[in-house]
């Protein structure tokens, strides 16, 4: 192992997308960069595999939002290609083997539920219920089935489950993101199109094109500011600059030591959020079989809940996202691969014909068991805290700056976040780094 100190202008900890960007953008004002990455690949919360039948697809974030021109523009710059989902008009639901009826009593209370929350959510009185919790609040709700529905949809918006979120947590989630309609809509909402190449792909070519100033299998254990920049110890050699940027989520970063201490406000936000849990699986199939018979796009109400999306590519093949969040997605954990799947495919079989137990090849990922990730799709606060609302504090510490998705102004949580946050920390560095004493790019 090298042990010598390696220098550079800028470190930067985490190959996510935030901080692949920020390097991308110091590198092209000439501005030496090292990304430091714990794991043993680039993309963070981003993830693309290729299935057996040669499509890509993300186990990670995929889709691109209406008004994310960020990400949008990244996908033209990196030569990928963009398209539409495959959309029905309104997305089925299923309680087990029955189909929900749209104008049934309970998908009326459900949608008045829904509606209520989406109005509160637009009134300065959230901030009564900062200790009650979504479950409390689902409780009074009069049927068992809307109930099971608002859970299963607060599960799948959010990432946690209804006693782990407070309302007013899931009410400033909802303003911030522009209402739940937008959150769950796909075609002209937060799941309106996806790259062909999958946008885990995004992050492999930023890191190509910023070659050997990528590390990975390089976790950064402390950062040390001194009077003249900042020093990060790492599992392989340290690393001197002049400024870091941490791209890395508030509550991964407590396994960082930084000297001097982080200031009360900055260790209070990551004790006081904790990360999403999330499962995602993609079935690949010859073709979109399911749409001879009807649209695969359903939240699926079952041991788990499962939200399906046709996320087939135009020319196929045919591909189905699942997600499951929350707790039942940790329940997954105590199934093999096999056992998995056969669970999420049988739930399906009734209403996409018995095929769908068959699929090509199957894709799995279990974010919250990702050691570095921490989970997905975002950091969360804590029932009775206040601190990690969004928009999130990104003031920077010394000689420490905050990117990552989390830190965004607009669109945080999202890939889009990612790329404003990575935006936004290289012009703040870029301003401090004095010239002459800079380093050049090679
Ligand atoms: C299942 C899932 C589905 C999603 N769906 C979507 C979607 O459809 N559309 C969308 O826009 N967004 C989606 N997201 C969210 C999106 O993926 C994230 O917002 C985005 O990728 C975050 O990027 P980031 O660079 O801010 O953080 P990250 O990707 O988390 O990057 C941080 C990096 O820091 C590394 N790291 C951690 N600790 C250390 C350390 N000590 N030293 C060095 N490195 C460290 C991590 O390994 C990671 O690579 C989804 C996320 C998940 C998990």
């Amino acid at each position: 192992m090298n042990t010598e100190t390696q220098q550079t202008a800028v470190a930067i900890v985490g190959a996510g997308v935030s901080g692949l960007i920020a390097a991308r953008d110091l590198q092209r004002q000439g501005i030496e960069v090292l990304v430091l990455e714990a794991a043993d690949r680039v993309g963070g919360r981003t993830l693309a595999e290729t299935s057996a039948l040669g499509s890509r697809l993300d186990l990670g974030g995929q889709w691109i939002g209406q008004g994310h021109h960020r990400f949008e523009q990244l996908v033209d710059q990196l030569g990928a290609t963009r398209f539409q989902m495959h959309t029905p008009k309104a997305p089925a639901i299923f309680d087990g083997p029955q189909t929900v009826s749209p104008n049934s009593l309970p998908l009326l209370t459900a949608t008045g539920a829904l509606a209520a929350a989406e109005l509160l959510s637009r009134l300065p009185v959230r901030g009564r219920w900062n200790t009650a919790t979504v479950q409390s609040w689902l409780r009074r709700v009069p049927s068992d089935r809307a109930r099971r529905l608002l859970g299963a949809l607060v599960e799948t918006t959010s990432c946690a489950g209804p006693e782990q979120l407070s309302v007013q947590a899931f009410l400033e989630l909802v303003r911030y993101q522009g209402g739940l309609q937008t959150m769950m809509k796909t075609s002209g909402g937060a799941q309106d199109s996806l790259v062909l190449e999958g946008a885990g792909t995004l992050a492999e070519r930023l890191a190509a094109g910023l070659g050997t100033r990528v590390r990975t299998s390089c976790r950064v254990t402390a950062i040390r500011q001194t009077a003249d920049g900042v020093v990060l110890d790492t599992s392989a050699a340290a690393v001197a600059a002049q400024r870091a940027i941490v791209s890395v989520p508030p509550p991964m970063t407590t396994s960082i030591t930084f000297e001097p201490p982080l200031p009360p406000e900055r260790i209070t936000l990551q004790r006081n959020m904790f990360m999403g849990t999330v499962y995602k699986a993609v079935a690949v199939y010859e073709t979109p079989f399911w749409r001879a018979r009807g649209d695969a796009e359903c939240m699926l109400l079952g041991e788990p809940n499962v939200a399906v999306f046709d996320t087939s590519p135009p020319a196929g093949p045919g591909h189905l996202c699942m997600l499951v969040g929350g707790p039942q997605a940790r329940a997954l954990d105590d199934l093999d691969t096999d056992g998995r799947r056969a669970v999420l495919l049988r739930q399906l079989a009734p209403h996409l014909g018995d095929a769908v137990e068959r699929p090509a090849s199957w894709h799995e990922k279990a974010w919250h068991l990702d050691v570095f990730a921490g989970g997905g799709y975002t950091a969360l606060p804590a029932p009775g805290t206040s601190e990690g609302f969004y928009p999130m504090a990104s003031m920077p510490t010394g000689r420490i700056h905050w990117a990552g998705t989390e830190t965004a102004t607009e669109h945080a949580g999202y890939i889009e976040g990612a790329i404003e946050a990575g935006n936004r920390a290289a012009r703040e560095v870029a301003k401090t780094i004095t010239h002459g004493s800079q380093t050049k790019a090679h």
